[in-house]
């Protein structure tokens, strides 16, 4: 993700880039394919629209021509208010822009050592751990790690809609499937839940998760009623015709253009893969169920960003380094494709000479970068876009009114992107694809 985005970046500002990716020939435990931009578990890159934070990055990255953003919006599937994308085909399309790139040379091949000159790394969580112990050697510190998981997914035609319906919560288009479970089938789903063998140790409460990615079997570990209030929940699910409320409601999303394919919304796990089959097969509407994909959990890999980052994204004291994605300590593919952006841009300022840039502070990717770079590096935990990084909206509006949360989040929206699109114009980018002068005779190093 932030690698594609920072090699694009680089490409337009006019630096030749050599891009580094170990996939073929050394695969993550997530990836599935050799392809850039491939997404690992959800194929969201968040809510969309005015009141949302997520919304506000998209915008963002949107005007100023970010890769994934961009790309992204030419593969959408429905999703309700999410920015949701077929995943293959946002990983050809983000692959088919590098690859015909003539600034960037692709090498397919693991980096072990930090290179020198002008680089930004981008290895993301799951940084293959030679090149990780080199990071730690250059830099001096300790990363920080903790697991991530992703959820199985269904094939759409062993669902049983005589018993599933389509619906989206809160009177949403019915973007979703759901699972109705009336309080008998919830108590045996619970119990077979606590009963469930994990794959991944057992030290739950000494491991931390990436938010909004818990796994279900440590929901459920929190307490019997734990998954009815998470991914579980039930409001505004009733039957569109009959209106009948249900004990719990669990959601499947759509996933590939076609609809073939379908995930368990939240249902992210590391259980046996066994395990997890009986589980979902529990569900009703799922008892024929055939699933293509099953969940996993995962390691992940970042750096103490505050202790070590500036806020256009350079190593305080290595300032030819760039760091971007989940290994700057952000959470999420966006997050990554934004910082990834901006590092790319600073990455290819320093091999131009000219100066780094930070975006305004009233700015979602402003916010963010700032936030990464200040933030108590005590228990650092990596932070993905939200309201809390921005200026707040004032209590009342020019005209003495309250505003209320909508309102206010509106507000910070419409300040942020203003903000960003004004310094956006300051920096005079050259368009997309177009590459206004010479090639400068530097090399940018991508690692990811
Ligand atoms: C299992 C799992 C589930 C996740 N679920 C979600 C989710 O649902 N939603 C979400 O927003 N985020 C999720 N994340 C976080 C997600 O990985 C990031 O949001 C995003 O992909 C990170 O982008 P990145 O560019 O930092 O890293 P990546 O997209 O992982 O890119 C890093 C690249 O570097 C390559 N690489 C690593 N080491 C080397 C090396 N030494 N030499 C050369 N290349 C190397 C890798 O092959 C990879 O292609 C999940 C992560 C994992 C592991």
């Amino acid at each position: 993700m932030a690698g594609s985005d920072a090699a694009l970046a680089a490409a337009r500002l006019g630096v030749a880039v050599d891009l580094h990716e170990m996939r073929p020939t050394r695969m993550t435990p997530a990836h599935a394919s050799d392809k850039f931009a491939e997404m690992v578990c959800s194929n969201s890159l968040g809510g969309t629209g005015e009141t949302n934070a997520k919304g506000l990055l998209q915008a963002e990255l949107r005007q100023a021509g970010g890769a994934i953003v961009t790309t992204a919006d030419t593969v959408r599937v429905p999703a309700g208010g999410a920015l949701a994308v077929d995943r293959m085909a946002l990983a050809e399309a983000v692959t088919r822009r590098i690859e015909a790139e003539p600034l960037i040379t692709i090498h397919r091949d693991e980096v072990h050592e930090v290179p020198s000159g002008v680089t930004v790394l981008a290895t993301g969580p799951l940084t293959s751990d030679d090149f990780a112990n080199s990071i730690r050697e250059r830099l001096g510190t300790d990363f920080l790690g903790f697991y991530d998981a992703a959820a199985p997914i269904i094939d759409v035609e062993s669902i049983d809609m005589t018993i599933a319906y389509r619906k989206g919560r809160y009177g949403q288009e019915a973007d979703y499937i759901n699972l109705p479970l009336d309080e008998e089938a919830y108590r045996r789903f619970y119990e077979a839940l606590r009963e469930a063998r994990s794959h991944t140790p057992h030290d739950w409460e000494n491991l931390e998760f990436f938010e909004g990615c818990m796994p279900i079997e440590e929901i459920g570990r929190r307490g019997y009623d734990t998954p009815r209030f998470g991914p579980m929940k039930p409001v505004g699910l009733e039957h569109p015709e009959t209106g009948q409320r249900f004990h719990a409601v669990v959601q499947l999303r759509q996933e590939d253009a076609a609809g073939r394919m379908w995930s368990l919304v939240g249902f992210q796990t590391g259980l046996k893969w066994g395990d997890q089959k009986t589980l979902v097969q529990m569900l009703p509407g799922l008892q024929d169920a055939e699933i293509v994909r099953y969940g996993v959990m995962h390691r992940n890999t970042y750096l103490n960003a505050p202790r070590l980052l500036d806020a256009h994204l350079a190593v305080r004291e290595h300032p030819d380094l760039f760091v971007a994605g989940v290994l700057a300590g952000t959470e999420g593919y966006l997050e990554s494709s934004g910082t990834g952006w901006l590092a790319g841009m600073n990455a290819a300022r320093r091999a131009l000479g000219q100066a780094p840039i930070v975006p305004p502070e009233a700015s979602m990717l402003g916010g963010l970068v700032r936030f990464l770079s200040s933030a108590n590096p005590d228990g650092f935990q990596p932070m993905n876009a939200n309201w809390g990084l921005v200026p707040n909206a004032p209590k009342k509006d020019e005209a003495g009114r309250r505003m209320g949360k909508k309102d206010r989040r509106m507000w910070m929206y419409r300040q942020g992107l203003a903000a960003f699109d004004a310094w956006l114009e300051t920096l005079a980018m050259p368009e997309a694809g177009v590459v206004s002068r010479e090639p400068a005779r530097v090399d940018v190093t991508l690692a990811g």
